[in-house]
C-alpha cells in the first residue's frame, strides 16, 4: 500500500514560512518514501475563509516548488479537496456520533465559559477543557434550555490517559479529563475542526499525518474520534514550530514573512527552502536548495529537540538574497 500524505492549510491568511516548513516537510516525507501528496483546502470557517487566499496558497507552494498527486485543482478520486464541499461528509460522522450516544447538547456560551475558566491553558488549541456542565443535564432541562438557545454538540472524550506514538517526539501522553469534551458542531451550525479534518483524513485514505506541533493536542481528540468512527487512524509526526530569538513561535502578523511579500520582494524560492531545509538538518549551511533535491536526504533526526530559532542573522541572509 502506497503511503498518503497532506497538507491542509486554512485559507484564512497568507502562508508564511512556518506553514511553509509544514508544508515542506510533509511533501518530502511523502517523496522520499515514494507515497502520494494531497492538498486538501480546510475552510470549513467559511467566515474567516477567502477564496483568493486559497488560490494564493496553490501558486505560492508550486512558486516554492511543491506539486501534489491530489488538490482542488488537480482533482483525484477523493474530490472534493475544499471542506466547504464535505459537509455531508460530516453531517454522517455526526449522525453516527449520535447513534452511538457519544455527543450532546451543550448550551453554554462562549462568555459563560470563560468566567469558569481560571486554570491556565496556554498549551491547549482547543482552550481551556470544557467543564462539562452539560454533560449530564437531565431531559427536562435540555427541553428547557432548548428553547432559549441553540445547542453547539459536544463529543464525550474519553477519560482516562490517552496516548499515542510520534513519529519525531515519541511517546505523548493526554489526560482525556484535561482535554475535556470538545465541540464537533457549533451552535451555528458549523462543525468543527477535530471532525472535519479526521473525517477527511479518513476518507481520504491518509496514511501520514505531518503537521506543526501547534496541533500536538489535537490528536489525542481525533484520535478518539477515529476510535469512536471505526476509521483507521494515520500515523501522527509533530515538527517543531519556527520562532525568533525571542517568540517560540513566529508572528502570523509579521506580514514580511509570508511567501507573497518574500516572493514581492524578489527572494528566490530556493532561498526559503535553504533557510528551512537548514533549520530542519537537512542541510549544513544556509544555501539556496530546490525542494526536489532534499527528497534524497530526507530525514527527521535534527527534529525532536524543541523550537527553531530564525535568527536576526538568518533574517539577513534571506533578505540578503532580495536583490540577487
Ligand atoms: N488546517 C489546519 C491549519 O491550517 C491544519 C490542519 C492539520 O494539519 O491537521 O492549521
Amino acid at each position: 500500500m502506497k503511503r498518503r500524505g497532506r497538507f491542509a492549510p486554512t485559507p484564512s491568511g497568507l502562508l508564511h514560512i512556518g506553514n511553509a516548513f509544514a508544508a515542506l516537510a510533509s511533501w518530502l516525507q511523502m517523496r522520499h518514501y515514494g507515497g502520494e501528496f494531497v492538498l486538501r483546502i480546510e475552510d470549513i470557517d467559511k467566515p474567516r475563509s477567502r477564496p483568493a487566499f486559497a488560490e494564493q496558497c496553490l501558486k505560492d507552494l508550486r512558486w516554492l516548488g511543491l506539486d501534489w498527486d491530489e488538490g482542488p485543482d488537480t482533482g483525484g478520486s477523493h474530490a472534493p479537496y475544499a471542506q466547504s464541499k464535505r459537509e455531508a461528509y460530516y453531517e454522517e460522522a455526526i449522525d453516527k456520533l449520535i447513534e452511538l450516544n457519544l455527543l450532546y447538547p451543550c448550551y453554554c456560551s462562549r462568555s459563560e465559559l470563560a468566567s469558569i475558566a481560571s486554570a491556565p491553558h496556554g498549551l491547549s488549541s482547543e482552550g481551556a477543557p470544557y467543564p462539562g456542565l452539560c454533560r449530564s443535564l437531565s431531559s427536562e432541562e435540555r427541553e428547557r434550555k432548548a428553547m432559549k438557545k441553540a445547542p453547539a454538540l459536544r463529543f464525550k472524550m474519553p477519560r482516562g490517559e490517552a496516548c499515542f506514538m510520534d513519529g519525531i517526539t515519541g511517546k505523548q501522553c493526554f489526560s482525556g479529563e484535561g482535554l475535556g469534551d470538545f465541540v464537533v458542531k457549533r451552535a451555528d451550525g458549523m462543525f468543527s475542526y477535530q471532525l472535519a479534518v479526521t473525517v477527511d483524513d479518513a476518507m481520504m485514505g491518509i496514511t501520514d499525518v505531518l503537521r506543526g506541533s501547534d496541533l500536538l493536542d489535537s490528536t489525542p481528540r481525533q484520535l478518539a474520534l477515529y476510535e469512536a468512527l471505526a476509521l483507521n487512524a494515520p500515523d501522527f509526526a509533530h515538527i517543531p514550530l519556527i520562532g525568533d530569538e525571542d517568540n517560540p513561535r513566529l508572528s502570523k502578523r509579521d506580514k514580511s514573512i509570508t511567501l507573497t511579500s518574500l516572493h514581492n520582494a524578489g527572494i528566490a524560492p530556493e532561498r526559503i527552502v535553504g533557510l528551512l531545509a537548514y533549520l530542519a538538518g537537512w542541510i549544513d549551511r544556509p544555501e539556496p536548495v530546490k525542494a526536489d533535491e532534499l527528497v534524497a536526504s530526507y530525514h527527521t533526526d535534527c527534529l525532536s529537540s524543541g523550537n527553531l530559532v530564525f535568527t536576526s542573522e538568518l533574517r539577513a541572509w534571506l533578505f540578503d538574497g532580495a536583490s540577487q
